[in-house]
């Protein structure tokens, strides 16, 4: 049968599936997205951090990034009761950038396909990927055109960016649980209304719920006066309030009355959304043929909004691997690929089980910490979960539960 060919085929123009094509232009590849909707278009995951910077510079986009004016961030802060602790990512252990911003997904993530579009991919909207073959000498799919055609590319090498479409791990039956309960999220925009007094725009805020650790909002303020808001809880917990999902939402909301004082002139302008059971592990991030990056590899939780760093990381780690591999070397992907970028997102996923077991709560409120410390866990929250000269990426469980038996020892 009749096939096209490829160089480099990328599944998915999010985050990842951008920057890994404008990584492999800059080698001189010749790179195809197939990316199934037309951009345009909604995607959560709105709170970028510092690390992510390196890559987007890297990828030859920040200058994009920078002039589209979205809201320029410094870190975190937290919110429990009466209690308020917040993290100036400038002030942190690890070199590299300390700022990034809060970004509109849809506009975001346009910008990163037009970077990648002009330095030479090319991209196909709304053209999805349906079906993989791995049999021959090099990977072939299937793919579905706007017109509900379907044709084939025989491509060098398949990058899957398809985030929580998760094409591959779906179709090569990769997939295996998260160690995670099942978590979901409610979400939306609002034209928040915050008064600027007694609030920092240029930080993510997370709202502990008063009678429910491991229960959590989100507000991350955008450009020009909007807000995205969100709660995240076990789907048993969501599972409890009925209505609409802009009346769920509200109803959480209301149960924290510092978030709801916050939020009190803001227009509720969108409907919200949920999403339910979105973390996901895969057995192996790549085959013969073959690479999961971002999101169509595994996705821990959006607590410290660790999801888009994660998927530009991979993007770079990937393409590094394919320049090698072009140049005739024999490549392992196992050592230089899935077990380099998974350092990082064990130290994420430490971190996140401490938060929902309370340990890491207790940390970060504490009243005592010493700035070194508190340099390092900004360093982590900043996204520098891969500098081994960090002791909590180093030995992360260890430092984490000697650290909580500090911050909660009596006094
Ligand atoms: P995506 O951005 O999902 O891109 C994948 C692309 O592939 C999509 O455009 C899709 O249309 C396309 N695609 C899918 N299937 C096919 C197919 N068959 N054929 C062709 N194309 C296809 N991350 C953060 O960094 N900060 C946050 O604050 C944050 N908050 C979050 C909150 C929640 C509730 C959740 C669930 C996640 C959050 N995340 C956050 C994570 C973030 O959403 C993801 O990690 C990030 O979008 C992953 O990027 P990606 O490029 O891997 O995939």
């Amino acid at each position: 049968s009749k096939f096209e060919t490829c160089e480099i085929l990328i599944i998915g123009a999010g985050p990842a599936g951008a920057v890994a094509a404008a990584l492999l232009r800059q080698q001189g590849r010749q790179v195809l997205v197939i990316e199934r909707e037309l951009f345009p278009r909604f995607s959560i995951g709105e709170s970028l951090l510092p690390q992510s910077m390196a890559y987007l510079e890297q990828a030859g986009m920040l200058r994009a990034v920078v002039e589209a004016g979205f809201q320029f961030k410094n870190g975190a802060a937290f919110v429990r009761g009466d209690s308020y602790t917040d993290f100036d990512f400038r002030q942190k252990h690890s070199e590299g950038w300390g700022t990034t911003y809060q970004v509109q997904r849809a506009q975001f993530d346009q910008i990163l396909a037009n970077e990648a579009a002009r330095q030479g991919a090319e991209i196909r909207y709304q053209h999805q990927v349906l079906a993989v073959d791995l049999d021959g000498d090099k990977p072939r799919v299937t793919v579905r055109n706007p017109a509900g055609e379907h044709y084939q590319i025989e491509a060098g090498f398949i990058l899957d960016a398809s985030g929580f479409g998760r094409v591959l791990p779906r179709l090569l039956q990769l997939e295996t649980p998260s160690n995670f309960p099942v978590r979901g999220a409610i979400f939306t925009h609002i034209e928040d209304g915050i008064p600027a007094q007694g609030f920092d725009r240029n930080k993510i805020r997370v709202t502990v719920h008063p009678d429910h650790c491991d229960v959590w909002y989100w507000t991350i303020p955008f450009a020009g006066g909007r807000c995205s808001l969100g709660v995240v809880a076990e789907n048993s917990f969501l599972e409890r309030y009925q209505g609409s999902e802009t009346a769920r939402l509200q109803a959480i909301v209301n149960e924290d009355p510092g978030l709801s004082k916050l939020l009190a002139n803001a227009k509720w302008d969108t409907p919200a959304r949920q999403i339910v059971g979105y973390s996901a592990n895969v057995k192996s991030l790549w085959g013969k043929g073959f690479a999961l990056l971002g999101n169509a590899g595994e996705f821990l939780d959006p607590v410290f909004s660790s999801g888009v760093t994660i998927a530009v990381k991979s993007a770079s780690l990937a393409a590094a691997m394919l320049q090698r591999q072009f140049t005739g070397e024999a490549v392992d992907w196992q050592n230089d690929y899935a077990i380099p970028l998974k350092k990082g997102v064990d130290t994420f996923r430490a971190f996140v089980e401490s938060w929902y077991a309370g340990g890491f709560q207790e940390i970060i409120f504490y009243q005592g910490q010493q700035p070194e410390i508190r340099g390092m866990i900004s360093a982590i929250l900043a996204g520098y979960a891969w500098d081994q000269s960090n002791p909590y990426v180093r030995e992360t469980g260890r430092r984490l539960a000697t650290l909580e038996q500090l911050c909660t020892a009596p006094a």
